[in-house]
């Protein structure tokens, strides 16, 4: 009888928190992390297709301008480890060796051949186990290509896929000149993203800029501060004043492994109490470090520190937890 009662009571236990697991679960994001990046080369709209099918929630754009002012999707200020600039424009280097997105007109940056991720100087490929570098055919594209291509994957399949554009060196660019923030703000509104209603996460690592996008711009988006150094965390009561969302390295949130379990940094509770959600960059399940496996990073992540999503090279794999966790 006593057992019996036991089971009922766990029956019941076990009905009330499935809901609040559910809600918390169905606000978690994943990020396709330049898009589906560890099947296909970063970046390339073949990346974006794959990352839409895999039903990320948002897909990321990393912004830098061309000589002609078009915002590039590609994630360095550079183009010689994701590109065969070097082979094409031997001539267009800077001094310091490297070539620089901002000195290629658009219709230039087009005609290059992008290739997996390789170290410029060996020529090895970054992630052995990836796209093989050299093979196929892929291109650069614009800011613009993208979003009516996603905007076009979501007329066509009923899906509502987001994006998620980051702008790249606020300070470079102004130092060649150009404001980056101002244009990719104007084709964004031209596509119809203007408030946090719109499914559009505008993010940025430069604390000075993305300030200046909501206070002085007075853009209405949703906005994460990207954070790369430890002491920018004790700036989150400053950038809860106009952010929405912080988005940490994962280590951030760690702080040490006891007994095959990882404790935490205080990072995403500190957070959660000022109002802003936490997306940590980069689930690879090809680079596990600390963790003995991806499985575990994903648990360790979403679940022990409850953060509210992730920028993933495989969002497959990430969409395929949150699901069976459903
Ligand atoms: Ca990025």
């Amino acid at each position: 009888m006593k057992s019996i009662l036991v089971f009922l009571l766990g029956l019941l236990l076990f009905s009330c928190k499935q809901p609040l697991n559910k809600l918390k679960m169905n606000t978690t994001i994943v990020i396709a992390h330049r898009g589906a990046s560890g099947y296909l080369p970063e970046h390339t709209m073949e990346a974006k297709a794959m990352a839409f099918e895999m039903n990320a929630d948002y897909i990321e754009q990393d912004l830098v301008l061309s000589k002609d002012d078009v915002p590039i999707v590609i994630h360095d200020i550079y183009l010689d480890d994701v590109t065969d600039v070097a082979i094409k424009f031997p001539e267009r280097k800077r001094k310091d060796n490297r070539f620089y997105v901002i000195d290629f007109a658009f219709n230039e940056l087009q005609t290059l051949k992008v290739t997996e991720r390789f170290n410029p100087k060996t020529g090895e490929q970054v992630y052995p186990n990836r796209f093989p570098k050299g093979k196929g055919n892929f291109k650069l594209h614009s800011l613009s290509e993208e979003i009516e291509f996603i905007q076009g994957l979501n007329t066509s399949t009923g899906k509502n896929i987001g994006i998620y554009p980051e702008i790249k060196d606020p300070e470079f660019h102004k130092k060649e000149g150009k404001n980056l923030t101002e244009i990719v703000l104007k084709i964004l509104d031209k596509y119809g993203y203007k408030t946090k209603k719109d499914n559009c996460i505008l993010q940025c690592f430069d604390a000075y800029e993305l300030e200046r996008i909501r206070k002085e711009l007075k853009s209405e988006l949703f906005l994460v501060q990207l954070i790369e150094f430890p002491e920018e965390v004790k700036q989150l009561t400053h950038f809860a004043t106009y952010a929405n969302g912080i988005g940490p390295w994962y280590k951030q949130i760690l702080d040490k492994k006891v007994n095959g379990k990882f404790t935490f940094s205080t990072l995403v509770t500190d957070a959660h109490k000022l109002g802003l959600k936490v997306h940590p960059y980069t689930f690879r399940a090809d680079a596990l470090d600390e963790f003995s496996s991806f499985e575990e990073m994903m648990q360790t992540l979403f679940i022990d520190a409850n953060i509210d999503g992730a920028f993933t090279d495989f969002p497959d794999l990430v969409v395929n937890y949150l699901n069976s966790r459903n």
